[in-house]
Formats: structure tokens, C-alpha cells, sequence
């Protein structure tokens, strides 16, 4: 036998025995633990021993660990089914991936979840609780969940899928909690006009934060630019968050101008927009997507199905795919639980100096030998960025 042919005949052997030795393993094993792939990838007994199991090869790359935890909640769901509902194992298959889907709405004890192309309206199982996951909400839009038919035809949330990115607020009546607004986003794009109303660059600033503290890549856009005189002027006023490498985009709904860029952002990622009323975020959707309608109240009402849903967030599925999420009042919870002494880290370009300042404690207000103020007036920092660190500052608590 030529030594490749050899060297495969034996590596598959040994992926025989390999599987073998599995297979007793698992059997000593308590039942139906979910089998633990223990050794790293590229290893060769890796594809062999997969091949046959439960785990088909087409699944998406997703990180280390995530595979097994995905796979321990269906499991448990499925548990849970049997034992419970006395229901088929084919309804919660785990190679079936049409039973994962994505919430859209949500309202107290009810879901819409986009799943296979179609949109159901759900109810959560009485079994998922809140408090396990830390917030004061169950279900989230952007959230994953996992949908089975109970006995009476009736559509379940099972299980909550571990969250990649959580932007979150302090619960209306339990204050010193925090409640889900948008799950799984990956970026915000934050909406500003030059005119009508007038860029705000403390907003913008505060919205960077957000971002940040949610893990959400932030994206800033310049909207309503056909409304200044000159380009330059719109161009030095964002000047510095470009000089900071932050993605700044000028557009005009209007003229059309930027817009394309705008799409390309949004393309299959899931985008929470935010910024004033009136600075063009419908319009500019609207342009990326004809038909694309936000809704501008900040509650309201919709029937589904002869039933009410009352949502404060809506998801909207992008053609081209992706998403794009509009939360009105992203504003005021923004900023909620930061510490004073915390927001210069937000501030890249003063956080780099502040062991330059006399007193280790320098709030970089009033303090005497402030190296930041020193950057300031010298023009290395930019004046408006500076003032809105002490504006926000001085809006925090402690
Ligand atoms: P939203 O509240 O942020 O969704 O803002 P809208 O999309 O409703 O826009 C508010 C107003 O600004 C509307 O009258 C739009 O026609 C107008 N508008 C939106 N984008 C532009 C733009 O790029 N240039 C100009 N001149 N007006 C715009
Ligand atoms: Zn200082």
C-alpha cells in the first residue's frame, strides 16, 4: 500500500477506535449529558470522530464553547418536553434549525419571533424566568430563542439563547434593575443633522458611550448635509471624532448623497439607529429601503392576530439583510449606573493623559495643573469634546 493510502487507512482506524472508546465513555456517563468535544480544533481525531455524531459539518463557525452551551439549552428544552408535554422528540430536533428564531416584539408574556421566514406569535414558557438571567425581562427583541408546539398547538418560547450583546436600562418600577431593551445588536448608528435640529455633539458623545459600555460598534451619520453651506464646515465639525477612527458618514436623504454608504453598513448586521426626532432617520431608512417605514410614536399599539402587542422597540428586517432597530428614549437610559470617575475612560484622547495631571484624583475640571485642560487650550484635545466631558460630568452622580 503507497504510504499515503496507509497513513489514511491507519488514521481512519484510529478514528474507529477512537469512536469507540467514545461511545464507552459515554455510556458511563450519567444519560443524556451532552457530549463535550474536550480537545482543541485542528486536532486530526477532531473531523473523524464528528463525522457520524450530532453535529452536522455546515454549522456556522461560532466561538469555542458556544456550540456545546447552544446545544446544552436545546437539550434541556427537549428534556423538558418529554417530560413534561409528553411531546415527540421530532418537534425540538436539534438539526433542526428552523425551530431557532429571532424575537421581534415583545410584550408581557407574548412574542412575535421571525422563524423560518414567517412570523408567530408566541407565548413565553411559564418555566423561563427572569431572574436567572439577571434582568427583569425574559425575552428581548434580538433576542434567539428556541419555538416548539405544545400539546394544544399552541407556539412556546422554550429557551433564551445566551445573549452576544445586551443594551439595557434601568427597569421602570424595580430601578436598581436592568431590563433587556435590544439583544444581540452589533452596532448603533448614531444619527445626527447639521441643521433642523442643529448638531448636538454631547448627544453624539453620549451615544459613543452607550455604544461602548453595550459592545456595539458605533456608527456616526451626518444627515441633512444638503442644508449647509459649505461642506468643509460639516467636515471640521466631526473632525475629531475621525481623527479618533470613529466611522463617520455624511448624508443627505434628500439629495441621496451618502446614502449608499449608509446601506452598506446596515447590510446583514443588526443596527440599533438613534438620534434626536426630526434629524432624518426614517427618511434616510426610508432611501435605504423604499417601503421601510419607523414608526415615530414612542408607544403604541398594534393588533396581531386579535391580539394587542404594546412594544417600545421595533425590528425592522432589512432585504439585503440584517436589521435595523428602533428604540425611541435610548437618550435618557444611555448613561444610567456610570460612575463620575468612570467617563474619562469613554474620553480616548484625555484618559491617555490624566497621569500627567498633578492630583491622581483630577476630574479635569478646575483642578490646577490639569494636563488634560493643558491639551485643551493647546488644541491636542478637542474644546467641544472637552466640554462635554464636564457637561456629562457634572450630570453624574457621586
Ligand atoms: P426622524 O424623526 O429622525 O425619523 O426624521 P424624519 O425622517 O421624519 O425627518 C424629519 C424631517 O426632516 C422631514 O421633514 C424630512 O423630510 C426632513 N429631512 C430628512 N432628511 C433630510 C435631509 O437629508 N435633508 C433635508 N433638507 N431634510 C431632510
Ligand atoms: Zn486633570
Amino acid at each position: 500500500m503507497p504510504t499515503r493510502e496507509k497513513r489514511q487507512w491507519e488514521h481512519r482506524r484510529a478514528s474507529k477506535e477512537m469512536r469507540l472508546v467514545h461511545q464507552q465513555v459515554k455510556r458511563n456517563r450519567e444519560p443524556d449529558r451532552v457530549r463535550q468535544k474536550s480537545w482543541m480544533p485542528g486536532d486530526p481525531r477532531d473531523l473523524d470522530s464528528w463525522d457520524d455524531m450530532d453535529s452536522p459539518r455546515s454549522e456556522p463557525v461560532m466561538p469555542r464553547g458556544e456550540q456545546e452551551r447552544r446545544r446544552a439549552v436545546l437539550t434541556a428544552a427537549l428534556e423538558k418536553l418529554h417530560e413534561e408535554e409528553g411531546i415527540e422528540a421530532p418537534v425540538l430536533a436539534a438539526n433542526r434549525p428552523g425551530q431557532r428564531g429571532i424575537v421581534t416584539e415583545v410584550s408581557s408574556g407574548l412574542c412575535r419571533v421571525e422563524l423560518d421566514g414567517r412570523s408567530l406569535l408566541c407565548e413565553l414558557h411559564s418555566a423561563l424566568g427572569a431572574k436567572e438571567t439577571g434582568y427583569t425581562n425574559v425575552v428581548a427583541v434580538g433576542d434567539e430563542v428556541i419555538v416548539s408546539l405544545d400539546g394544544g398547538g399552541q407556539r412556546l418560547v422554550e429557551a433564551v439563547l445566551p445573549r452576544r450583546t445586551v443594551l439595557a436600562r434601568p427597569d421602570v418600577y424595580y430601578n436598581h434593575l436592568q431590563q433587556v431593551i435590544v439583544a444581540n445588536a452589533d452596532q448603533l448608528l448614531i444619527v445626527a443633522s447639521w441643521r433642523e435640529p442643529a448638531i448636538w455633539l454631547e448627544l453624539i458623545d453620549r451615544y459613543l458611550i452607550t455604544a461602548e459600555r453595550s459592545n456595539l460598534t458605533p456608527i456616526i451619520c451626518l444627515n441633512k448635509i444638503d442644508l449647509a453651506e459649505d461642506s468643509a464646515a460639516c467636515r471640521a465639525e466631526l473632525q475629531p471624532y475621525l481623527d479618533l477612527g470613529y466611522r463617520v458618514i455624511f448624508s443627505s436623504a434628500l439629495t441621496g448623497e451618502g446614502v449608499d454608504e449608509v446601506r452598506e453598513v446596515l447590510r446583514g448586521r443588526t443596527t440599533v439607529v438613534a438620534g434626536l426626532s426630526g434629524v432624518g432617520k426614517s427618511s434616510l431608512l426610508m432611501a435605504v429601503q423604499p417601503g421601510l417605514r419607523l414608526r415615530t410614536a414612542a408607544t403604541s399599539e398594534r393588533r396581531h392576530e386579535g391580539r394587542h402587542i404594546t412594544t417600545q422597540v421595533d425590528m425592522y428586517r432589512l432585504e439585503m439583510g440584517g436589521y435595523v432597530v428602533d428604540t425611541p428614549g435610548i437618550r435618557e437610559f444611555g448613561l444610567s449606573g456610570l460612575r463620575r470617575r468612570e467617563l474619562v475612560s469613554f474620553y480616548v484622547e484625555m484618559v491617555a493623559l490624566q497621569g500627567e495631571c498633578r492630583f491622581a484624583n483630577c476630574s479635569h475640571r478646575h483642578e490646577p495643573g490639569c494636563a488634560v485642560r493643558v491639551a485643551v487650550k493647546q488644541g491636542y484635545v478637542s474644546a467641544a469634546r472637552y466640554h462635554s466631558y464636564v457637561r456629562i460630568y457634572e450630570g453624574l452622580k457621586e
